[in-house]
């Protein structure tokens, strides 16, 4: 990319040098022509070629194709007259160095977030055996080693506190300035920094699939799509320019013709010549560069909120979301279960699967086992309560049940842990229990033997999120859940939501998301999803825009996702949905504006009274003006009262 960059800058270096020397130089017209026309093919092959090869492929018209159309257009001009070469030239140096200001644009927003998190030419210290450290880089260091963070380094891979403890700064994963306090047994993600304390941190994830090289792996991709997917610019290329060739040719032709059929003389060569005029001020650059400009200050303004989107194509469905649907946990509570209680069913049921302790300190010893293999928040909450880790119990064969639970093998005894149906799947009949929370429910060799019941609170943001939400048009809020329907129906009321649907399995949410999709207009409307990635990825990727809680979630979320919020901040939905629907406005503005100045313009050429200097003078001015326009939405406020 770098190199693309610098060799664009010389481009336009050589073209401008190129355009001012035939100017003043007193050269003889062929070799003027000629400089012009190096000049030209210097500054625009690659457009030339593109347009070339989507003629080819038949893949339709895009804004290449429009900018060689009108070019070569004006080139027919300036070769019939012997004049207006700089014109023909100087449109396409415009394209070109539009195209740059905005790659620039893209470039710094992008560069804002990774320049935190890239740990480039930065190393890990890897603790050997007899205890003493190596210094090693990042790439080569295995999952599964150990690695010491030192007051002030920067985490570079993910990992689990073995000892010490620490306070993070995750202000470049999540834009939360607020310190972190992490010790034994808890997760810690690269692109942290350590401010205090030393971590011994064992890996659990190499270099590769390590959050902050994910999160850079991401922008990199949103950059990438820029060019590939079907743009907004590109669609809209699609109608115009067979629009204007066709007048064009009207122009050409129809004229001359009726004056053949009137007059008897055809004037072939004035309307030819106008046809070229109107080809070559058709060229909308104002729009061409605007319209992605705009799109882009609107993903750059939201990457500054921590929130990734992942292509400019997004903007525009983001504006449109009628319905937005929240997975809970994780979502919309925080996904940090505490155990509230522990109700064993008698040492019958437990017998020795494992041994010593109360039936309490064997129920939650066993469950922390069977979780050992689980990367969901009950997991976590199950195995922080109980420190399990090398007592020499053998565990194996670890399986979850999406949406259900979990199961493994204890010292010989199969056990299920997970919600009351898992446990008729088990054989085991659940007993119910009262109590207010999430039941996690244990069986051993197919008896039930207790439930663990476990807490999670709602995110401080979530109802103002609801709230907010609403308040830019959302008609239609919804939350779906695992979880049972009183756990669910709590939540539901706390936070101002009234459609829920609960006890689902990961299939059940495709197909609800489906159905309150199938309730909207499309295109028009449409419909966000919004979970952690557990038990929803498959949602995420079908809703028209899935968008993850977190990079911080799992991986499948982030990948399957189009918007990933870096926080886990429910509130900034409601900010990307604002951000999007702004940048809409604006998009529309400019469209309006400076196609309405196209078509005076046109009108002008049509009828003779425009000259080529005039137009491509017009059109910078609105270029210009719609640039300034579109820079407004880095200046958006996000944040409703409330939440200040
Ligand atoms: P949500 O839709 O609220 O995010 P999930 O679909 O992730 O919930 O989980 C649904 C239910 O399945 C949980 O409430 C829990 O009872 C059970 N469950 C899922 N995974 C596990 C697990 N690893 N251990 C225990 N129970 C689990
Ligand atoms: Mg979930």
């Amino acid at each position: 990319m770098m190199k693309g960059q610098k060799g664009i800058f010389l481009r336009i270096g050589i073209t401008v040098f190129l355009i001012f020397f035939a100017g003043v130089a007193d050269l003889n017209p062929l070799t003027s022509m000629i400089l012009y026309a190096a000049a030209y093919f210097i500054i625009g092959h690659d457009i030339l070629r593109e347009a070339a090869e989507r003629i080819k492929d038949g893949d339709g018209l895009d804004e290449c194709v429009l900018m060689a159309v009108a070019t070569l257009g004006a080139w027919g001009l300036a070769l019939y007259e012997n004049d207006g070469y700089t014109e023909a030239v100087a449109v396409m140096l415009f394209y070109q160095i539009g195209e740059r200001f905005q790659s620039y644009a893209v470039d710094r927003s992008r560069r804002n977030v990774t320049a935190l998190i890239d740990s480039h030419g930065e190393y890990v210290h890897v603790e050997k055996e007899d205890g003493s450290w190596d210094d090693a880089l990042p790439e080569t260091v295995p999952a599964g080693s150990v690695i010491v963070v030192k007051a002030g380094e920067k985490i570079l891979l993910d990992g689990r506190v073995l000892s010490g403890s620490g306070s993070l700064n995750m202000a470049a994963l999540t834009g939360e300035s607020l310190p972190l306090d992490v010790k034994r047994g808890q997760a810690v993600l690269s692109g942290s920094v350590n401010l205090q304390g030393v971590l011994r941190v064992e890996t659990t994830k190499g270099y590769n699939e390590s959050t902050a090289t994910k999160i850079l792996r991401l922008i990199e991709e949103a950059g990438a799509r820029k060019s590939r997917a079907e743009q907004f610019i590109t669609r809209f290329a699609r109608v115009y320019t067979p629009a204007v060739v066709g007048s064009a040719a009207l122009l050409a032709l129809l004229p001359p013709l009726y004056g053949l059929i009137v007059n008897g003389t055809a004037q072939w060569y004035v309307w030819v010549y106008r046809a070229l005029i109107f080809l070559v001020i058709s060229c909308p650059c104002a729009l061409v560069i605007s319209v992605p400009l705009t799109f882009f200050a609107a993903v750059g303004r939201a990457g500054k909120e921590g929130i990734l989107i992942k292509g400019s194509q997004y903007v525009e469905r983001l504006a449109h979301v009628k319905t937005v649907v929240f997975d809970k946990t994780g979502t919309l509570t925080k996904g940090k279960f505490d155990v509230v209680a522990v109700h064993p069913s008698g040492l019958a049921a437990l017998g020795d699967a494992v041994s010593g302790g109360t039936e309490e300190e064997r129920l939650l010893h066993l469950t922390a086992h069977v979780e050992s293999f689980s990367a969901h928040p009950i997991a976590e909450a199950l195995r922080i309560a109980y420190a399990a880790a090398g007592d020499g119990c053998a565990v194996a064969g670890g399986e979850e049940v999406a949406g259900k639970g979990m199961r493994a093998v204890v010292n010989g005894h199969a056990v299920c842990v997970g919600n009351g149906a898992f446990m008729e799947d088990c054989g085991a009949a659940p007993v119910h229990c009262g109590c207010e929370g999430t039941i996690i429910h244990v069986a051993v060799d197919g008896k039930y033997a207790g439930h663990i019941v476990i807490s999670d609170v709602v995110k401080p943001h979530a109802a103002v999120a609801v709230k907010a939400l609403k308040e830019k048009g959302i008609r239609r809020l919804v939350m779906l859940t695992g979880d049972g329907s009183k756990t669910a129906a709590a939540v539901a009321d706390e936070l101002g939501i009234t459609e829920v649907y609960s006890e689902l399995l990961p299939a059940d949410k495709v197909r609800i998301v489906e159905g309150l999709t199938a309730d909207l207009r499309q295109p028009v409307e449409a419909l966000a999803f919004t979970g952690d990635g557990l038990n929803d990825a498959p949602v995420l990727a079908r809703a028209d825009v899935g968008v993850a809680m977190g990079a911080l979630g799992s991986d499948a979320a982030v990948e399957a996702a189009d918007v990933v919020l870096m926080d886990d901040d429910p509130l900034k939905l409601a900010a990307a949905v604002k951000i999007a629907q702004k940048g809409m406005v604006v998009v529309k503005e400019n469209i309006v504006f400076a196609i309405g100045i196209k078509i005076f313009v046109l009108l002008l050429g049509a009828a003779g009274t425009a000259t080529m200097g005039f137009a491509v003078f017009a059109d910078v001015g609105v270029m210009v003006l719609a640039v300034l326009n579109a820079l407004r939405l880095l200046f958006v406020n996000t944040l409703p009262q409330e939440s200040r």
